[in-house]
């Protein structure tokens, strides 16, 4: 028999949630472990870091580069007097480079486990009881099951890529997020279904390197989440210059896999049936939060009816001291609220009042051009009937996106029009993930408009198209 480990606090998962909770818990005094069940699938080792270090974030950034990087060789060097003959690609490398970063990453995690004293378990881990002394949770690895007993439970289970009905998805030619970051060759014909951030910005990558993409988004208009005109830019951009096929208002009714192609048949937004074959296909129609293995009814957890765990603004479940964070609980699938609920939640187990502001949790989206905000959009605005001003400054009015060569997009920023507290920010253009981040504090500390724009900004800068859209907001812009 072997002896139960008893523990403060057990996390389950180690994505950018678990791990950051477990550290922080640990950093606080409290024992903590943290469980994970992900292999890498070559080594079939155990490898940290969630979906976004392994199939998420992390790697889907190192291919965004590479294939940025072969689009600036074969079309943007020449402007510069670059001239470059006999480009060759080579996949297999880029695949390796982008292997060896998650790598280090993944097995970072470890090393830093080991220096905040985290224990880590490798396996899967479903409840097994309750009782007055805490939880008791089994952990059934590769050597068998432990049970692992702590008076505090986080769940960071993550998501997992939503699949098509009734097709199965082999991420040989019908591909989710796994299969996408990992083909080995450039498909002639590759089809995306969803063109959300996921399904943007693979085709985005294999559209560089060379693939005919065709992206099949069911909704009417396009990234309804983001400001109006900033999608209106995006769509212009992506359908443009980058060439991707963006068919909205497309209800795809079937998917058919055969030996070495795959038939989709959709309907367009007139109601004509098509059907379309590809080389590949990727389902990237949304992700569902990952909870089917947690055993929940042993112990009375409580999900809602779409399969998330529900929680209070402190990430507290229905259960005594079991708290969940990350895609497993409302709010946006992002990896940087993930953590920031992580540390909350460490923080309040530790007996600390911790806050996490939902309203402030920037957005990207890390095409090219990248698409960044924070806070409301001007249609939000609008159907709220809030009374709000808008300044809006161009790239191709910035001297540093002159020089880089991204001339494209915009900063709009958009402020009560009777108090001047910045309500959003929206930003379409080069580096808008680095320049958010100004946003993001302003509106955390509640900043006005006129605060930004008597901040002085280096020139030349990007940053200075956030000051010019500020200024713009009182219809003083400098330079345009
Ligand atoms: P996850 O990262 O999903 O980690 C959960 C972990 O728990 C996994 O290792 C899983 O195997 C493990 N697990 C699940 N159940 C159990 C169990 N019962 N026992 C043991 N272990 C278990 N977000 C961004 O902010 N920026 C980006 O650029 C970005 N790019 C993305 C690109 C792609 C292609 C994808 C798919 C996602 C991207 N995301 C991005 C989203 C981001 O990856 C997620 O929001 C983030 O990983 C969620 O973190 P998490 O800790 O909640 O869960
Ligand atoms: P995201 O949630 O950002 O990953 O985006 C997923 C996208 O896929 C959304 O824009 C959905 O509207 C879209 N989508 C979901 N189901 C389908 C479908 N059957 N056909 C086409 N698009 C879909």
């Amino acid at each position: 028999m072997t002896m139960t480990r008893q523990f403060d606090v057990a996390v389950i998962g180690a994505g950018p949630g678990g791990y950051v909770a477990a550290i922080r818990a640990s950093q606080l005094g409290l024992s903590a472990v943290c469980i994970d069940d992900w292999k890498h699938p070559a080594t079939g080792k155990a490898s940290l870091g969630g979906t976004c270090l392994n199939v998420g974030c992390i790697p889907s950034k190192a291919l965004l580069e590479s294939s940025e990087n072969y689009e600036r060789v074969l079309h943007k060097f020449g402007e510069h007097g670059i001239g470059v003959k006999d480009v060759t690609l080579d996949v297999g490398i880029m695949q390796a480079r982008k292997d060896k970063i998650v790598g280090d990453f993944t097995n970072g995690i470890g090393y830093l486990f080991k220096k905040n004293k985290v224990t880590s378990v490798h396996g899967h881990g479903r409840f097994a009881a309750s009782g007055p002394n805490g939880y008791s949770i089994e952990v059934a690895g590769d050597a068998g099951t432990e049970t692992i007993a702590a008076k505090y439970v986080v769940i960071a289970t993550g998501s997992v890529a939503r699949p098509f009905p009734g097709v199965e998805t082999d991420n040989k030619l019908v591909c989710d997020n796994i299969g996408a970051l990992a083909f080995d060759a450039v498909p002639k014909r590759l089809g995306i279904i969803g063109a959300g951030v996921i399904g943007l910005e693979m085709g985005s990558v294999w559209r560089r390197l060379g693939a005919e993409v065709t992206i099949l988004e069911a909704l009417p208009g396009f990234l309804a989440l983001a400001d109006e005109h900033v999608a209106q830019e995006a769509f212009r951009a992506f359908t443009g210059q980058l060439g991707l096929k963006i068919y909205t208002g497309a209800k795809v009714s079937a998917i058919t896999p055969a030996k070495a192609t795959v038939k989709v048949e959709y309907e367009d937004r007139n109601g004509t049936r098509h059907r379309v074959d590809f080389d590949r296909l990727v389902v990237a129609i949304g992700r569902i939060p990952n909870t089917a293995g947690l055993n929940a009814e042993a112990v009375g957890l409580k999900l809602d009816g779409r399969g998330y765990l529900d929680v209070d603004a402190q990430c507290r479940t229905n259960l005594p001291n079991v708290f969940a964070i990350g895609d497993v609980v409302r709010g946006p699938m992002l990896a940087h609220k993930s953590s920031e609920e992580g540390v909350a939640v460490a923080e309040t187990i530790a007996g600390q009042s911790p806050h996490v502001n939902l309203d402030t949790v920037p957005w990207v989206i890390y095409t090219s051009p990248e698409i960044a905000w924070v806070g409301k959009t001007e249609q939000e605005l609008k159907a709220a009937g809030i009374e709000y001003r808008a300044g809006q400054f161009p790239f191709a009015a910035s001297g540093r996106a002159r020089a880089l060569g991204e001339t494209g997009g915009f900063v709009k920023m958009l402020a009560d029009a009777r108090t001047d507290r910045i309500l959003g920010v929206h930003i379409i253009g080069p580096f808008a993930s680095e320049l958010i981040s100004e946003a993001v504090v302003a509106l955390e500390f509640g900043a006005s408009s006129e605060d930004i724009a008597r901040i002085v900004h280096a020139h030349p800068s990007l940053s200075e198209a956030m000051h010019e859209a500020a200024l713009g907001v009182d219809k003083r812009a400098l330079n345009i």
